[in-house]
């Protein structure tokens, strides 16, 4: 016979199960999230340029295929003239957002990857060189290498991208991937996402 206190437990078990509420604990950040099972978005790697450095794209290939499952990297293509800014001799990095969200489908994400010098339009500045941008949330980024210290950092800058198209906003935290890098280079002091970042994304699939 089953006691009272067993049948309750049986039943709230059942529940869980047909409600799909069961929960999940993160083993790295001990914080609970829904069992969900999301597939995350697919993302999709476009180097763009004849010069941005294959070693540097591989890395950060590697880096968001290992958290981020279904990763692909595509064939390099030439920076779009359409996105060039004369005056400052630059491209665009909002119309190279524009051209690579086109193309996503709606389970897609384009991410393009450039050694090249990218700008937006920030405030007051019509034209303000960026390390990268990306739509948040949105179907497109774009990740620069040229304003880095350490080109090593490049993935970082990649991955930051990413987070906003899935959504984070900048982070108050100063080791955090999706700290605000305010016209500077801080990547240096970036190692990874914080605690509160990481449940965003895991919610989304990421594998963190
Ligand atoms: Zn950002
Ligand atoms: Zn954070």
């Amino acid at each position: 016979m089953y006691s009272k206190r067993s049948i309750a437990v049986i039943v709230g078990v059942l529940i869980s199960l047909a409600s799909g509420a069961l929960f999940v604990k993160n083993k790295s950040t001990g914080v609970q999230v829904a069992n969900t099972s999301t597939t995350p978005k697919q993302i999709l790697l476009v180097p763009l340029g004849s010069s941005v450095s294959r070693a540097m794209v591989d890395e950060a290939y590697q880096r968001i295929r290992s958290i981020i499952p279904g990763a692909q990297l595509l064939q390099r293509e030439p920076m779009p003239q359409v996105a060039y800014y004369k005056p400052r001799n630059r491209h665009r990095a909002d119309s190279l957002i524009h051209i690579l969200s086109r193309r996503a489908k709606p389970h897609q994400i384009y991410l393009g990857l450039t050694n090249q010098d990218i700008s937006t339009t920030k405030g007051s500045y019509a034209d303000w060189g960026v390390m990268g941008l990306g739509f948040c949330p949105g179907r497109a980024a774009v990740a620069s290498s040229f304003r880095l210290k350490s080109k090593q950092s490049f993935w970082k800058v990649a991955i930051h991208e990413l987070g906003h198209t899935a959504g984070l906003p900048h982070c108050p935290t100063p080791s955090c991937l999706m700290r605000d890098a305010k016209g500077g280079d801080p990547t240096a002091e970036e190692k990874a996402f914080c605690n509160k970042c990481k449940t965003v994304l895991i919610r989304q699939g990421w594998r963190l």
